[in-house]
């Protein structure tokens, strides 16, 4: 069980990310977990967890630092348009912790263009909630799924991302509530 109850939902930027990303995310993200979100001013990037080798930043370290500024009640989703990696894998899409109330998502590698396809901003936008609640997820105590069609199976190419819906399979919806 979490220690806390989570009250509201803080989006926090990191850098620039679109309006249009931010407000999609509100609106859908207090819709499903029924409390309100409320979106903060951008952040400046965070440097102090960027590795020049890699060109990425790690996100454990990220939310080693959402943790110390975090509130008792808050759920902290932090987003950045810059890619993020852990020390075992290439990249990741989104991080968090289990039970702690702090996750990041990383959108850069969910647009189209990418990968050298035409634009698709509704299958982007769609990515973007995906990914976002399945970090939600991990800080409800959830764990991989082996389900391929559940939102809280892993997905570390974005052919995984596609194949899964937006919802928790029956087992995770469970274990949620
Ligand atoms: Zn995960
Ligand atoms: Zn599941």
């Amino acid at each position: 069980m979490r220690a806390e109850v989570i009250q509201f939902l803080s989006i926090i930027p990191f850098g620039l990310i679109q309006e249009e990303v931010l407000n999609f995310l509100q609106f859908e993200l207090a819709n499903l977990i029924g409390f309100q979100a409320r979106i903060f001013n951008a952040q400046p990037i965070p440097q102090y967890a960027f590795d020049s080798k890699r060109n990425q930043y790690h996100s454990t370290r990220i939310l080693e630092n959402l943790k110390q500024i975090k509130s008792r009640g808050e759920l902290i989703l932090g987003i950045m348009d810059a890619d993020l990696y852990v020390p075992e894998l290439s990249f990741v899409f989104g991080e968090a912790n289990i039970l702690d109330s702090v996750c990041i998502i990383s959108i850069m590698r969910l647009r189209q263009e990418y990968y050298g396809l035409p634009e698709n901003n509704t299958l982007f936008l769609e990515r973007i909630l995906k990914e976002a609640i399945h970090e939600i997820g991990h800080t409800y105590g959830l764990a991989h799924c082996d389900n391929p069609k559940c939102i809280m199976h892993f997905s570390n190419s974005l052919r995984d991302t596609d194949t899964k819906g937006p919802g928790f399979c029956f087992g995770c919806e469970m274990k949620v509530k």
